[in-house]
């Protein structure tokens, strides 16, 4: 439970980076290179994200586990129970504990790509605050994060159905809530004093991804609906150079984090995409300081 207690107990921010598990051999290498770079900002926990329908479920373990041994550092492994039965969660779960995983990031998941709707798997569940709530009957050692969404979820029918449904994941047991990723802090601030509002007591980490092009925000906005900065995209699109545009992206990132350390988050999650350069410019811009990393 060291996620969990570093909420309770660090008097400095949580930091955390999410890794995905790359296609490749030479993709799995390379990101050990830059996870050793990123750890030199001493984060308390990594997460891996686990592939749509577990398309990724093994890969998952293996680099998160591996993640956990090369650099000692906390862990947590994100599980989706779409296409899933209870059984083979539950197995997931077991490997993860044995495997020495700390947490589990508990997710719904989305459709498969060509099914319009997410369907019950026979003998799976439906949401993920009954994930959450396996995990806490039977698991109770790890500790457990669940998605929030700044902007509402796509699929629910208002903001306030969305947050009844988070908290049914808070009460099933979640220690914290990290979110969807956002560029307008006034889209968190608002969600954060509505989920206070209902009573939502734990940890509630914004998810940031420093934006490194307006290609890839464009991308961004169709693949998660997260609502386009769009002085943002008209200050990169002013030169069509790929540096300048990581530069202002960078230096975005960095007031986003800066006024949210300010309205005082617990922590915050970097959706780092597997790379350490643009994640590692935002943390030395805030003034993190940096400490050597054994290789
Ligand atoms: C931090 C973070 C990490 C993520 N990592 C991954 C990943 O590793 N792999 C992956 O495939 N996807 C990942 N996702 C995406 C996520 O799987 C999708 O957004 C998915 O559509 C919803 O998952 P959820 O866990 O929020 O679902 P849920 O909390 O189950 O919510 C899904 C929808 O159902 C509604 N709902 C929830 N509970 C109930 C209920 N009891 N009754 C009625 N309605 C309900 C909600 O309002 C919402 O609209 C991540 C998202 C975030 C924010």
């Amino acid at each position: 439970m060291e996620i969990a207690a570093a909420f309770q107990s660090e008097d400095r921010l949580v930091l955390s980076y999410e890794l995905f598990p790359p296609k490749t051999p030479a993709g799995v290498l390379g990101l050990y290179d830059h996870v050793q770079q990123l750890m030199q900002f001493r984060p308390s926990f990594i997460t891996c994200t686990y592939g749509a329908g577990g398309s990724t479920r093994q890969k998952t373990l293996e680099v998160i586990a591996e993640v956990r041994r090369r650099f000692s550092v906390t862990v947590a492994s994100h599980l989706t129970l779409v296409g899933s039965t209870i059984d083979d969660l539950r197995q997931y779960l077991t490997e993860a504990q044995v495997a020495g995983i700390d947490g589990i990031v508990a997710l719904r998941g989305d459709p498969p790509k060509d099914s319009p709707e997410f369907m019950v798997t026979p003998g799976g569940f439906q949401y993920a605050n009954q994930l959450v709530e396996l995990i806490h009957d039977e698991f109770p050692q790890l500790s457990v994060l669940v998605a929030g969404y700044p902007e509402t979820h796509r699929e629910a029918p208002s903001a306030e159905v969305d947050l009844d449904n988070l908290k049914r994941k808070v009460d099933a047991g979640a220690h914290g809530i990290v979110t969807q990723l956002f560029f307008d802090n006034e889209d968190f601030l608002r969600f954060r004093d509505r989920c206070w509002a209902r009573g939502i007591q734990v940890p509630i980490v914004p998810g940031i991804l420093p934006p490194l092009g307006s290609d890839q925000l464009n991308r961004l906005g169709q693949l998660c609906g997260a609502k386009l900065p769009i002085a943002l995209l008209e200050r990169m699109n002013q030169k069509a150079d790929a540096d300048w545009q990581t530069a202002v992206g960078i230096e975005f990132a960095a007031q986003q984090v800066r006024e949210l350390i300010e309205a005082g988050v617990p922590g915050v999650h970097f959706y780092v995409l597997n790379q350490s350069r643009a994640t590692m410019e935002v943390l030395s811009q805030l003034g993190f300081e940096r400490q050597a990393v054994a290789s």
